[in-house]
């Protein structure tokens, strides 16, 4: 981390498989107080990877998906309000978002051609929010199917985000922007001498451009991990309904105040494509979204 002749802090953390960076304006704020309480930041980041990955046998949601088929798994509670979040947020979503797509996600990841049809609708059938038993007064969560995987890649960046901007404003800082491998950004206040941070889209062939002024941003696309089979390029995100990666060639972005329901939405949204826009503006006040091509 380094503090520049501009007054800003710039910090940076590889973790969730990508690199988060941070730039904070220190303004009256000493420089080295700054940039001890974006490290903090970033260290909330680093500590909810161990807690939310996949893929990392002794986090809690490694604990979870080995256990939770079998009887009821004790989280600790603010885990199990991200699970309630995401079940409701699922819900809204019509079932384009779910946290539960871990046997699809994994079965296409691994993929190179398209998997049997027989393969397909057995990992489909092993992902499903509504299958879900969250226990609030006992804290715990149960999988009313066996198979069933938690994977929160479509919303643990997002609510990374902001856990480590509630650290920043926690300390005091009210200027600062933090992106997460520039698919999820959250701006508080203003950058010195503007009115926003002016975020670009680079996925978007109009070129817009965002200002963020305390609120977020996340766009999710079909790139990234992907395979084409017969003409058709497969993409990272799938349709839990129907169990298929979408295809696609669009880009989906949200904005709006938390970056755990922008991740959330933009993932629903490259789902749903542009038909759904007027849902996601009814049901989530203040949220605004973004189809385009490419
Ligand atoms: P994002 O880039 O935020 O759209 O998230 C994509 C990641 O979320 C994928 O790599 C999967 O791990 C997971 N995922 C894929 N499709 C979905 C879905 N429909 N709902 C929730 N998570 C998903
Ligand atoms: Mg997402």
């Amino acid at each position: 981390m380094t503090a520049t002749d501009d007054g800003l802090v710039r910090a940076a953390i590889d973790a969730m498989a990508t690199r988060f960076e941070l730039v904070i304006v220190a303004g009256d704020m000493d420089a080295g107080r700054a940039r001890a309480i974006g490290e903090e930041a970033l260290d909330e980041i680093a500590r909810l990877e161990h807690r939310l990955s996949l893929f990392r046998p002794s986090s809690d949601i490694a604990g979870i998906n080995a256990w939770a088929a079998e009887r009821p798994v004790k989280v600790e509670p603010a885990l199990f309000s991200l699970l309630q979040r995401c079940v409701a947020l699922s819900a809204a979503c019509e079932g384009a978002f779910d946290p539960t797509v871990g046997s699809l996600s994994r079965l296409w990841k691994a993929a190179t051609t398209i998997p049997p049809s027989s393969a397909i609708e057995a990992a489909r059938c092993r992902a499903g929010w509504q299958h879900v038993i969250l226990d609030a007064d006992a804290s715990t969560i149960r999988f009313a199917r066996k198979g069933m995987t938690i994977d929160l890649g479509a919303a643990g960046k997002g609510y990374a985000i902001d856990r480590a901007i509630a650290v920043l404003e926690s300390q005091g800082i009210a200027r600062a922007l933090l992106h997460g491998g520039t698919s999820s950004v959250h701006a508080l206040g203003a950058p010195p001498d503007d009115t926003g941070w002016r975020v670009g889209w680079s996925g978007d062939s109009r070129g817009n451009v965002f200002e963020l002024r305390d609120g977020a941003l996340s766009v999710s696309a079909v790139h990234g991990r992907v395979f084409s089979s017969g003409g058709r390029t497969y993409g990272h995100v799938i349709d839990p309904r129907t169990g298929w990666p979408i295809e696609r060639r669009l880009s989906a972005a949200v904005t709006g105040p938390a970056s755990f329901e922008c991740d959330v939405l933009s993932t629903a949204l490259l789902v749903h494509g542009a038909d759904w826009l007027p849902a996601l503006q009814a049901r989530f006040p203040g949220y605004e979204g973004l189809v385009n091509l490419p």
